[in-house]
């Protein structure tokens, strides 16, 4: 094995954490934001880069971009359990871009920085010849909501629709007709910083999902060291007819949350408007698929870069 390619993207960063040391009285690598305890609070940091050409086509609508950008880093401090405050933003920028395309840019990324009461506090600009964006979000919690602190005999559930990004996506991407639900959510994803509130007082480990619904739960698998047993047919899914099932959900960009919560908390939970049970977890360590009572195999769990 000589390339990054036959590596794979998580052993890459499980290879980063082994070199550099962590901290004990922080958690580092491994969550979806770094938390660091500081003055009777937790701060939350994390970073994202959208990518012209591997993450947005040229002609994504600047508009669409900028609360993209916002919203993939608030959906990580959301999955830790809480609220965004303050943002950095690197840019590379070919030259040749319009003043009106980053003045388009940067309009929207005030209003949905200042949706979210998010400062921006610096950040870094240079020269490439694509688009890339590039934000850290820090954030704050009273209590974080770790992906590895599940615990087997647990229920496990999604919020919203999974795979209308996807749809939207193949849409775009092959010039076919879609709703306008399933290009909005490819072109401008929403963290779910309108159901946190409900669903942090149950939630036992979280995880936003950014690469498909079953890597980020084998996320939460490895993590907590639980096996879980996910129902297809139990899952909330875009009903657009230019995917299947497998592939919407291998897809990722849905930015919904996948949570655990002790089976006791059942009623409360499913009391929370769009909030579907999706499966439990269990003492196996591995990630079974079923659908219909038959076990399934899917090809791909999800996206990764190499
Ligand atoms: P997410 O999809 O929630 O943004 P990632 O899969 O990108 O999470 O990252 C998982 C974990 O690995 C995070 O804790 C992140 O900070 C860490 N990580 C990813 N890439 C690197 C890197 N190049 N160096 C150090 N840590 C990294
Ligand atoms: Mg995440």
């Amino acid at each position: 094995m000589d390339t990054i390619k036959e590596l794979g993207e998580f052993e890459l960063i499980d290879k980063i954490k082994t070199i550099f040391q962590q901290p004990t009285d922080a958690l580092g690598i491994g969550d979806d934001c770094a938390i660091i305890p500081i003055c009777n609070t937790h701060l939350l940091v994390t970073v994202d880069t959208l990518i012209e050409n591997v993450h947005f086509f040229s002609d994504h609508p600047m508009e669409k971009l900028a609360e993209k950008a916002v919203n993939i880093n608030v959906s990580d401090i959301v999955a830790c359990g809480g609220v965004p405050k303050w943002a950095f933003l690197s840019l590379s920028l070919n030259p040749s871009m319009k003043i009106a395309q980053i003045e388009a840019f940067l309009e929207s990324l005030r209003k949905t920085c200042a949706f979210y009461n998010i400062y921006l506090l610096g950040g870094n600009t240079t020269k490439d010849n694509k688009l890339s964006i590039n934000i850290t979000l820090i954030g704050d919690t009273d209590k974080p909501i770790l992906r590895s602190t599940a615990k087997p005999n647990q229920d496990v559930y999604i919020t919203g629709k999974i795979g209308c990004s996807a749809c939207g996506f193949y849409a775009i991407k092959n010039k076919l007709s879609a709703s306008d639900e399933c290009l909005e959510r490819f072109l401008s994803p929403k963290a779910r910083t309108d159901l946190i509130d409900q669903i942090k007082p149950y939630a036992t480990a979280m995880i936003d999902i950014s690469d498909g619904l079953l890597q980020d739960a084998q996320h939460i698998c490895s993590s907590s060291n639980v096996g879980m047993d996910i129902f297809l047919e139990k899952v909330n899914m875009c009903d657009d007819n230019n995917l299947d099932d497998l592939d919407k959900i291998a897809f990722g960009e849905d930015y919904e949350l996948l949570f655990c919560a002790e089976q006791k908390d059942r009623s409360a939970i499913l009391s929370i408007s769009g909030v579907t049970l999706i499966g439990h977890t269990n003492n196996s360590k591995k990630l079974t698929l079923y659908n219909n009572g038959k076990i399934i195999t899917p090809k791909k769990y999800g996206f990764t870069h190499f």
